[in-house]
């Protein structure tokens, strides 16, 4: 999978980019003083890193800058009539260009409908909205007059939405009348309200773009205001930026974690903005001008880092796509490549085990010609769809390993450095800024070549990173930095192993966390959604290996009322009442894909669930070690429920 086979060449490549490490490491000053040249400072920065109060950093302290002006105004003298936002929707059949110039009009147009509410510096908003322009407008919006946003994903059902409404305490809420997805409408202003029903700190504004797909959109004055009546108003208006210290949030970006009580990951300014500007020419290569595809959703992390904020930073034209990789036909991603000449591809294992099943003749049939790399992530690689990929497209495939709370890659090749040469199934090597360590979890010693450890990061975190859990910097410093014996390193929560040649391979979680189709979610939040059915006394959910998704969750439940499944239609009705729950409850991301009754949990004998155990039968593995198990006859039931031997 190389891209040369000279090995000196190779060795050069590795050698140039382990040098780039290092010094990123060992010259942290003079390296991001340098990457910081490639955004603008309202003020300079009077420190790189301020480091007073580990494991907190604080990237270009002292620095004023803001996300906005780097995004969209200062693009505007030399690419002002070139595109910024290229919007496809094959739901709605819909699409609109928006050149950098519009996108200034749009985005002052919005910070001014915020303004107009009273909303500034350090208030949060919450954007709960489709894969439209106008959510990317808002996005960019907020940062512009300093609010903070927090974007959550349309699939989050309302007592999720209030979940986070009540952590964030949004002054105001951006929404939609409706969401599609495979034709479906998927009415959102519903569930926004009884969200803000239920929330205890619902937001006194509501601002809803009517898309036309509801006709049964209901709207509550005063509170719910029309995003076109609203734009209206401010026609021509202009918003100056507020020029933030370096370290002020961005946004919180909610993420699944081992507890049932979701994280606000915490993003700074500065340090985002000179991360995300550095990692678009040194890992994802493209020059400005150059277009960017990334497949992902604005409610995830990658749609923040490589729909919105990276490409827009870099001056690069970004395609937001609404729509499924297979509809109306299999072919669609590749028609989007060839028309807006697409360079560098982002989007996720999932999506390309799904179009590798598709008849090849959809993508033979578009010039791909402008593609130069196909970047793949959120989830482990496997080799057949990595090799599919490369053969199919005749691009490199880049594996790059990262997670919410880092805002950019951990491990990737990076091209922009040095062109090294990949391997199947491992995401290279560490990027730059980033000290990673496998250390063994249990002794908390460094891991050899071929052993594996846990993935953690020796602090500080490079720019870009988490700053804190929003409101909570206790948690931050317990959850990441408490849990390997002896030190103190920032976890990750991912095995790893490292090869000979100094490869990283991610192995998978540590924690009860699961991986379905990219997204994260944590077991204890499905149990709790399925242990609000009033019928359900007990419940332990884990993930299981699946050939599309990766892994899907799935339940094993004990019923109150053991006549209720006493048989095979009141099962089918019980299972489907328990989706039905966790739709409401969570969303249709956390859908158990199957959902099993049994009348013990295996539990060990303090009580603790025995996780793995139950997801190692129902993935045809051996249980492990029973030997605290309280009831062997509790696993029995599992293997008579899944029917195994
Ligand atoms: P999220 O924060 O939702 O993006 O999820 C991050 C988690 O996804 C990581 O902790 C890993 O478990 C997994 N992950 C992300 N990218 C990769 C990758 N390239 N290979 C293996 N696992 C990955």
């Amino acid at each position: 999978m190389g891209s040369s086979d000279d090995p000196n060449r190779t060795q050069a490549a590795i050698a140039a980019c382990a040098e780039f490490h290092r010094r990123s490491i060992t010259d942290r000053d003079g390296f991001w003083r340098e990457e910081a040249k490639l955004v603008d400072w309202h003020e300079p920065f009077t420190q790189v890193l301020d480091y007073a109060r580990p494991p907190f950093a604080r990237w270009f302290t002292g620095g004023r800058t803001n996300l906005c002006h780097n995004a969209v105004d200062r693009h505007l003298a030399a690419r002002g009539t070139q595109p910024a936002l290229i919007y496809v929707s094959t739901e709605t059949g819909q699409s609109r260009v928006c050149t950098y110039q519009e996108l200034y009009e749009e985005v002052n147009r919005c910070a001014a409908m915020l303004k107009a509410r009273g909303v500034g510096r350090g208030d949060r908003v919450l954007i709960y909205m489709p894969m439209i322009a106008e959510a990317v407008f808002a996005m960019l919006a907020c940062v512009r007059i300093g609010a903070i946003h927090s974007v959550v994903f349309g699939g989050f059902a309302p007592a999720s939405l209030a979940t986070r409404i009540d952590d964030a305490r949004p002054a105001l809420l951006f929404t939609a009348d409706a969401g599609m997805r495979g034709g479906r409408t998927i009415p959102y202003k519903p569930l926004v309200d009884e969200a803000l029903r239920i929330a205890r700190h619902p937001p006194r504004h509501v601002i809803l773009v009517d898309r036309g797909l509801d006709p049964g959109l209901a709207m509550h004055a005063p509170r719910d205001v029309d995003f076109a009546a609203a734009r209206a108003e401010h026609a021509g208006a202009r918003v100056p930026c507020e020029w933030l210290e370096s370290s002020e949030p961005s946004y919180i970006l909610y993420t699944s974690g081992t507890t049932g009580q979701p994280k606000g990951v915490q993003r700074d300014t500065g340090g985002y903005a000179v991360a995300l500007a550095s990692s678009m020419r040194r890992i994802f290569s493209l020059a400005p001008g150059e277009t960017m595809f990334t497949t992902s959703d604005i409610g995830w992390v990658v749609g923040h880092s490589y729909i919105v904020y990276g490409p827009l930073l870099n001056g690069s034209p970004t395609i937001l796509y609404e729509g499924l990789p297979i509809r109306p036909d299999p072919g669609i991603w590749w028609k989007i490549v060839e028309e807006q000449k697409a360079r560098t591809m982002f989007t996720s294992p999932t999506a390309i085990r799904v179009l590798k099943k598709q008849d090849p003749a959809f993508m033979k049939r578009h010039d791909l010609s402008s593609l130069r790399w196909l970047f793949l992530a959120g989830e482990p690689l496997d080799e057949p769809t990595a090799r599919w990929a490369a053969d199919a497209l005749g691009v490199p495939v880049v594996d790059n390993y990262w997670q919410t709370e880092t805002g950019w890659p951990i491990l990737s090749a990076q091209p922009g450095v040095a062109d090294t040469p990949r391997k199947f199934g491992s995401p290279s090597f560490p990027v730059y800024g980033y000290d990673v360590k496998l250390v063994d979890g249990v002794t908390g010693r460094d891991a050899g070549p071929g052993e594996k450890g846990v993935l953690t990061i020796a602090p500080p975190l490079p720019p870009g990173c988490m700053s804190t859990v929003w409101g909570n910097d206790e948690r931050y410093v317990s959850t990441y930095y408490r849990t390997i014996p002896g030190r103190e390193v920032y976890s990750t929560f991912d095995w790893a192993m490292r090869d000979a040649d100094g490869y990283y391979f991610v192995l998978g979680r540590t924690d009860d966390v699961i991986n379905v189709a990219g997204h994260r979610i944590g077991t204890r939040e499905i149990e709790e959604a399925v242990q609000a059915h009033a019928g359900i006394a007990e419940v332990a959910v884990v993930g299981v290996q699946d050939a599309v998704k990766g892994q899907v969750p799935i339940a094993f439940a004990v019923v109150r009322d053991a006549s209720r499944v006493a048989d095979a239609a009141g099962v089918a009705a019980m299972q489907q009442e328990v989706m039905q729950t966790v739709d409401r409850e969570l969303g249709a991301i956390g859908r158990p894909a199957r959902v099993h009754f049994v009348t013990l949990l295996p539990k060990t004998r303090s009580g603790k669930l025995l996780r793995r155990s139950i997801q190692a039968l129902a993935e045809g593995r051996d249980p492990g070690d029973l030997t605290t198990i309280e009831d062997p006859g509790a696993l029995e039931q599992i293997r008579a429920a899944l029917q195994v031997p």
